[in-house]
């Protein structure tokens, strides 16, 4: 029995290359060949109670190679090998009809999981192209890329996360769900109580940790939001670059702030009288133990080792390195896990799950109503700026993008820090409205969650508009994995060069000549992103958008087949 909600409810599988051989416009039910090791692996996905729907691109209808009774044949024959699913989606068209539902468009995610009862951040997309991967991400759900020898390698780079074949994808999925469950780590009576304080496991005052930038505080609220769900009182360590995200979080009772030397990336020298003043405060806290929240290039022990001169009798943080007698709770996590899963997995291996009522998802307290310069909600937010130069999106493309969303007829609104006013001011032209350095954390989060999608490098305000399900074109620059660090759980469309010469240096500055991961962009792709999204403008609505902004294609057939 699970303990907390789960992380996936679906996993939707694409059809020919994933399930099947890739038989090109296959009518004939003897030509289903099932790839190997495909029956244990969906069988493995029905026992841990698991739904499944296979979703398909079947464009031989539209072009009058086999028909609706082939396909049923084939469908048939693919459920005698490979068991029953609980749905079929398919789309009979092709690409010239522009519909909503051929993949990489998200039509037939949106239907699928509204026909199993759930929504698609909570389904994981397994396929062997870059157009599975696009579809899933465009709806907000999960994706794992399984190659095949024609999947071209800018769409595995590309790819949130790659497994060798389908049964290492289904193996991963079970990991990941099982990774978030207190039960895997032995909690058997992890269940937060509800309502609070009746029953169930009850830990007085936790002290909860994570000392960088405001982005990475936004990615560890779920994790937050569980440990509060099985705790009387939060109390969250942070720096000073997170403390406006902190104030964001629901969840926390109080913040104490603190400038970690192991953690700042412009740290001062060590100062014994600062570092006896951070013990005693932290001793002053009274936790009964504390969650450290850490990135993956960041040791949790020096905080420890602090933590256990305080007194704090039960510590738990991730940690490659030998933690000694430093942790009671020592959790390892695999590379290229989404951030937010990384810091749930740690609150579920110190045994707390986030409340049934809650959700795997981002979330903020409640924000004001965007600043009135912003205009009426449905305005295209452009966020060029980044405190990793390398992150943002070059100044010159930003200014153009501005323009060419003007010109398609959105109402676009940039946004910026208080030393991005130049920036912005030169972003915005004469086109936009600037809103560069007139916004705090919490108005910018504001002005995000009015917006009808973001635009924005791989920054902090991407994850405002995660917690707004506010849908994101993501400029990302493949320093870091975009798997680990892009959009969780909302619809996103991911656009930059994956392959380009900087991927996973983890550089603040771009290392390369004139930013090619991104410097090669062309605002028409940001225009593509956006009607993908079904994010088209108010004034001059672009025709067929009815399809894409109700999620239900014109013509896919999502009836069962074959059962
Ligand atoms: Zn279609």
């Amino acid at each position: 029995m699970a303990s907390g909600p789960a992380l996936f409810d679906a996993v939707l599988l694409d059809r020919d290359g994933t399930l099947i051989e890739d038989v090109p416009y296959n009518g004939d039910p003897d030509k289903v060949r099932p790839m190997p090791g495909a029956r244990a692996a969906l069988d493995r996905l029905r026992a841990a109670g698991l739904r499944l729907a296979v979703v398909t691109n079947q464009s031989g209808l539209a072009r009058g190679l086999f028909g609706e009774a082939q396909l049923r044949a084939v469908h048939t024959r693919v459920e005698q090998m490979l068991g029953p699913f609980d749905a079929w989606a398919v789309c009979p068209h092709d690409d010239g009809d522009r519909c909503g539902c051929r993949k990489p468009a998200p039509g037939l995610v949106h239907a699928v999981a509204r026909e199993l009862g759930t929504v698609p951040s909570r389904c994981v997309l397994v396929g062997d192209i870059g157009r599975d991967m696009t579809a899933a991400s465009a709806a907000g759900a999960s994706g794992i890329l399984v190659p095949t020898p024609v999947t071209r390698p800018q769409e595995v780079a590309a790819a949130p996360q790659v497994a060798p074949d389908l049964p290492a994808a289904v193996a991963e999925i079970l990991r990941r769900q099982a990774a978030v469950d207190p039960a895997t780590y032995g909690h058997a009576d992890a269940r937060p109580a509800h309502p609070p304080g009746v029953g169930g496991r009850r830990t007085g005052t936790v002290l909860v940790v994570r000392a960088d930038s405001a982005g990475d505080v936004l990615v560890t609220g779920p994790g937050i939001r569980a440990v509060a769900a099985g705790a009387q009182r939060v109390v969250l360590l942070c720096g000073p670059r997170g403390r406006a995200a902190a104030e964001l979080l629901p969840g926390v009772d109080e913040i104490v702030e603190h400038r970690l030397p192991w953690i700042d990336p412009a740290p001062a020298p060590v100062d014994p009288a600062d570092i006896r003043q951070l013990t005693d405060r932290l001793a002053a806290v009274g936790a009964d133990e504390a969650v450290v929240f850490t990135s993956f290039h960041q040791s949790p022990l020096p905080l420890a080792l602090l933590l256990r001169l305080a007194g704090i009798r039960r510590v738990s943080a991730i940690s490659d390195d030998y933690p000694g007698s430093l942790l009671d709770v020592r959790h390892r996590v695999p590379l290229g896990v989404p951030e937010a899963e990384r810091a749930l997995s740690l609150a579920a291996a110190a045994g707390f799950a986030l409340a049934e009522h809650d959700g795997p998802a981002l979330r903020l307290r409640p924000v004001p109503a965007p600043p009135p310069e912003a205009g009426t909600p449905g305005y295209v937010v452009l966020h060029p700026g980044s405190a990793a130069q390398a992150r943002g999106c070059p100044p010159e493309l930003a200014a153009r993008i501005a323009r060419a969303l003007t010109a398609a007829g959105h109402r676009v609104v940039v946004t910026g820090g208080p030393d991005e006013r130049e920036l912005t001011a030169r972003v915005a032209g004469d086109v936009a409205v600037d809103l560069g350095g007139r916004t705090s954390l919490a108005a910018l989060a504001a002005t995000v969650a009015g917006a009808g999608a973001l635009v924005v490098g791989n920054t902090g305000p991407a994850h405002l508009a995660a917690a707004h399900r506010v849908p994101v074109v993501s400029l990302f620059a493949p320093t870091v994995p975009f798997g680990q660090w892009g959009p969780w759980r909302v619809p996103t469309v991911r656009l930059g060069d994956a392959e380009a010469p900087c991927r996973d240096t983890r550089a603040a500055r771009c290392p390369v000549p004139g930013h090619p991961c991104l410097g090669g962009l062309e605002p028409g792709q940001v225009i593509d992103a956006l009607r993908l999204l079904g994010v088209t403008p108010p004034a001059r609505p672009a025709p067929r958008a009815a399809d894409r902004t109700t999620g239900v294609p014109a013509g896919a057939s999502t009836g069962g087949s074959g059962r």
